[in-house]
Parts: structure tokens; sequence; C-alpha cells
């Protein structure tokens, strides 16, 4: 089946800021590099975490 191409970027035009944000310090220009878990300016060294998705509702642990 084939599958449109979903997930890590949103074809739009405005896939750039939507995956690298731009950094708080240094203003628009400077995007913040993507890790796994945080982003970070190569420039200014901010760094930020990245807030994890909910997580998929654990199932409840039968008592
Ligand atoms: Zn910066």
């Amino acid at each position: 089946m084939a599958k449109a191409r979903v997930g890590l970027y949103d074809v739009k035009g405005d896939t750039f800021t939507r995956t690298h944000r731009a950094c708080p310090k240094c203003g628009a220009g400077t995007f913040l590099a993507e890790h796994k878990d945080r982003r970070s300016c190569g420039r200014c060294g901010y760094s930020e975490s990245k807030t994890p998705p909910p997580a998929r509702s654990k199932p409840a642990k039968p008592a």
C-alpha cells in the first residue's frame, strides 16, 4: 500500500520553522540544532529540552 510521506516533515512551506525552532536568544535566523531529546543553539549555547510527547497510555495494571 503506497503511503504518503507522513511523519517528520510536513512539506508545506513552513517545514523548516516547524522542525527547527529559532533560538530565543539569537533571534530568528539562528536555528536550534535538533537532538534526540533537546534542542541546542550552536551559536550561544542555549539549549532546551523537548517535552516528550504523551506516551501511549499505559494499560491499567490488573489489580
Ligand atoms: Zn543562540
